[in-house]
């Protein structure tokens, strides 16, 4: 008790604690789809560590959002195709945010050609990048969530992976592949806490769709039940739900985000 003459110490205002911030890896998170997953779960409270192919501005931007909402963020020019830039990238993430609690694999690429016209380097770019980009970041990331018993991966997958489409079959079999190694994954390592679920989009509204001609924009938007195309929103909304832990009972599904184009 303070003596009389003494004034009373006013006690310290009882400090919040704040919750643990979580550390998700986007790949392809400077553009489209994969920003708008950076700045969601930004904005849940997750720290983003983002990879990109070339452009610096993009990425440059996406950073300086993810700071503004309050997260730490790291952008790193990666090829996703090229394992070694891949471990380096999840190394300088770890390094500089911590273990990493969600991967998430946006970085994607298209190709369009009828097979009969197709030349082999554009097989082998979309398989490199969609499929084999995918395996590199989490076959690098995976054994350290294995070893902690915790973690969520997200892959990004497509309709055209779901059911195939003409001028596409590079891509449906580059996104078709992604199917097959989530399940599997997600049967291995379900017993580690680990949660592998994939996103199949439909058509959303980024730069990779908007370099399609007006014919087949409008031909598709003819097939969309809700008779709109998708915003990257759309899709970040539910890849922020499957890596939280509303999803805990949740593994080894794939989720068509399409406005009922797939039925
Ligand atoms: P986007 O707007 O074209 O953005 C692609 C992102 O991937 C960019 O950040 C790009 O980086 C990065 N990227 C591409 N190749 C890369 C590489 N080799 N290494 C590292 N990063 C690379 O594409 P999006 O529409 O957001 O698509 C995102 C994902 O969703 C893709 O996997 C795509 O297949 C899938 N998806 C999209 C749709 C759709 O309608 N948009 C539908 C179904 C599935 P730079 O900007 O530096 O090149």
């Amino acid at each position: 008790m303070p003596a009389p003459s003494e004034p009373a110490r006013r006690s310290e205002p009882a400090r919040r604690s704040e919750p643990a911030r979580r550390v998700a890896l986007v790949t392809g998170g400077s553009r489209g789809i994969g920003r708008a997953i950076a700045l969601r779960l930004a904005r849940d409270g997750y720290d983003i560590g983002l990879c990109y192919r070339s452009d610096d501005q993009a990425a440059e931007l996406a950073v300086k959002e993810i700071r503004e909402l309050g997260g730490r963020a790291l952008a790193q020019r990666v090829d996703v195709t090229d394992r070694a830039q891949v471990k380096s990238f999840l190394a300088a993430a770890e390094d500089r945010l911590g273990p990493v609690d969600a991967a998430v694999t946006s970085a994607g690429i298209t190709k369009d050609k009828p097979l009969v016209l197709m030349a082999d380097e554009d097989w082998d770019a979309v398989l490199r990048t969609n499929l084999d980009g995918t395996y590199n970041l989490v076959h690098a990331a995976v054994f350290a969530m294995m070893k902690r018993r915790s973690g969520t991966v997200v892959t990004l997958s497509s309709v055209s992976g779901v059911r195939g489409n003409a001028m596409q079959t590079n891509y449906s079999a580059s996104k078709a592949g992604i199917i097959g190694f989530t399940q599997a994954l997600a049967k291995e390592t379900g017993r580690y806490g680990i949660r592998v679920n994939a996103v199949a989009p439909g058509f959303i509204a980024t730069d990779m769709t908007a370099g399609l001609s007006k014919k087949v924009s409008d031909d598709m938007l003819t097939r969309i039940a809700l008779g709109r195309f998708g915003q990257a929103e759309d899709v970040a909304h539910l890849v922020a739900f499957l890596v939280s832990d509303q999803a805990s009972y949740i593994t080894g599904q794939v989720f068509q985000v399409d406005g009922g184009l797939a039925l």
